[in-house]
């Protein structure tokens, strides 16, 4: 899976899946949640994105 910094559907089978992923910022113990955006696709696999 490519990991880009922005990411595009590329054929009309290509679906947006956006999750919170949690994350420490450095030196702090405060947690904060980063948005994770992925592309997925059912008819070609290499559609694959993940932003994040
Ligand atoms: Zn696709």
């Amino acid at each position: 899976m490519k990991v880009k910094a922005s990411v595009k559907k590329r054929c009309p089978h290509c679906y947006i899946v956006v999750r919170r992923k949690k994350a420490t910022r450095k030196g702090s113990k405060k947690t904060y949640y980063k948005k994770v955006v992925y592309v997925y696709c059912k008819a070609n696999p290499r559609h694959k994105q993940k932003q994040g």
